[in-house]
């Protein structure tokens, strides 16, 4: 089998709104086809335009190849050994950021083939099944512009994705820092106000995940957030700190009574070491494309349970990352929770609209997948009703 063709979709949400701080509202589609007729299918989390140009740009020289070209009308069936190929191949411009980002999405959609050739579900082709009911952690991110109807907001949704069977939820808490939601600044005592309020209205025996999206600048901050989290029984407090403050985290990590979660960002294994030996994180978050796609999130996977750590990992595009997450948690044992983002409880069109055959939800656990491949289909009308809101 060779890979005849990689097709690259830039996918804009007509409804974009660029002073909103959601990754959701683009996304890059890549499909690899073979003269088999197999299509494979991935996605990965950075601006799509950039994704777009990293993949189809010519190479020019022998440390600068490019992504789409080395691929053509090679045999797919070996995704590690491409990825070695196209990561050394590409280490000028590459090795961490944007390109290896992309390449994600080119390893996705390579283990998509691959499972589609053999008519096995992903996990299958990556190692032990380790559970047969998955649990994905419901993200919520109310569209908001005023303190109260953010509170009341978190608190509805909370309570609906309870009612939909989620065991556990993540709360978005940003009121400082750059990731502030249409202006809506305040203070840290808001944040354990709104976690307070959701945690009264769900009650115990719902794990509650606390997102601050880089909110503070000193450890200090962060750890009197983290006391008060403490108090209301929070599984992890997600990027309190600076995505390049390792010594921050370090210092976080050793003092604070709530598990520190951070990595949503970061691009290959070398990264993780870093922030895992250094930063001394608890919690892992890879993006599955944005860290390098399957192939490389395995071995963060397997790195950060070789260091007694979770991985917990990051999804916030549409239900193709989300399928990416589920099959990478059948198999890593250290996965208690991954991010999904509820059609239902979310704004991005994306999100609701580009993928058919979704993972089914039973009463808030997703049974590991079965249909080979990711086990997805994308809705090709969708598809390019999004592509021309991105012309
Ligand atoms: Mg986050």
């Amino acid at each position: 089998m060779r890979i005849v063709d990689v097709r690259t979709h830039v996918l804009l949400d007509p409804g974009v709104d660029p002073g909103a701080t959601s990754s959701a509202q683009d996304t890059i589609v890549v499909e690899i086809e073979t003269d088999a007729g197999l299509v494979g299918i991935g996605e990965t989390d950075l601006n799509a335009w950039v994704a777009r140009a990293c993949i189809e740009a010519p190479g020019t020289h022998t440390m600068d190849r490019g992504l789409r070209s080395s691929l053509i009308g090679r045999d797919p069936l070996d995704p590690a050994q491409l990825w070695q190929e196209l990561y050394v191949g590409s280490a000028m411009t590459g090795r961490r950021g944007a390109l290896v980002h992309a390449l994600g999405a080119l390893d996705m959609a390579l283990w998509d083939l691959c499972g589609k050739a053999a008519g096995v579900p992903c996990w299958r082709l990556w190692g032990e099944q380790v559970r047969e009911m998955l649990t994905p952690y419901a993200s919520l991110q109310p569209d908001a512009s005023s303190f109260d109807d953010y509170l009341h907001t978190m608190v509805a949704w909370s309570q609906r994705a309870r009612e939909l069977g989620f065991e556990a939820v993540k709360i978005e808490a940003t009121f400082a820092g750059p990731y502030v939601h249409k202006s809506l600044v305040g203070s840290d005592e808001q944040v354990i106000e709104i976690v307070a309020a959701v945690r009264s209205a769900l009650g115990r025996g719902t794990e509650i995940l606390v997102d601050v999206q880089y909110a503070f600048e000193t450890v200090e901050r962060a750890l009197a957030v983290a006391v008060g989290l403490a108090e209301l029984d929070v599984f992890l407090l997600e990027t309190p700190l600076w995505a390049d403050d390792i010594a921050g985290y370090a210092e976080l990590s050793a003092r604070s009574p709530v598990r520190i979660a951070a990595g949503e960002w970061l691009a290959t294994r070398h990264e993780f070491v870093e922030l895992i030996d250094r930063g001394g994180v608890h919690v892992a978050q890879p993006d599955v494309g944005r860290v390098g796609g399957p192939t490389e999130a395995l071995r963060v996977c397997g790195f950060a349970a070789g260091r007694g750590r979770l991985v917990v990992p990051h999804a916030w595009k549409t239900g193709i990352s989300a399928a990416a997450a589920a099959h990478l948690a059948v198999v890593t044992p250290n996965m208690p929770f991954f991010e999904f983002l509820p059609p239902e409880l979310c704004t991005s069109r994306l999100r609701r609209e580009l993928v058919k055959e979704e993972l089914e939800l039973r009463d808030g656990l997703l049974p590991a997948p079965q249909r080979p491949g990711l086990g997805i289909e994308l809705d090709f009308d969708a598809l390019v009703r999004f592509e021309e809101a991105a012309r």
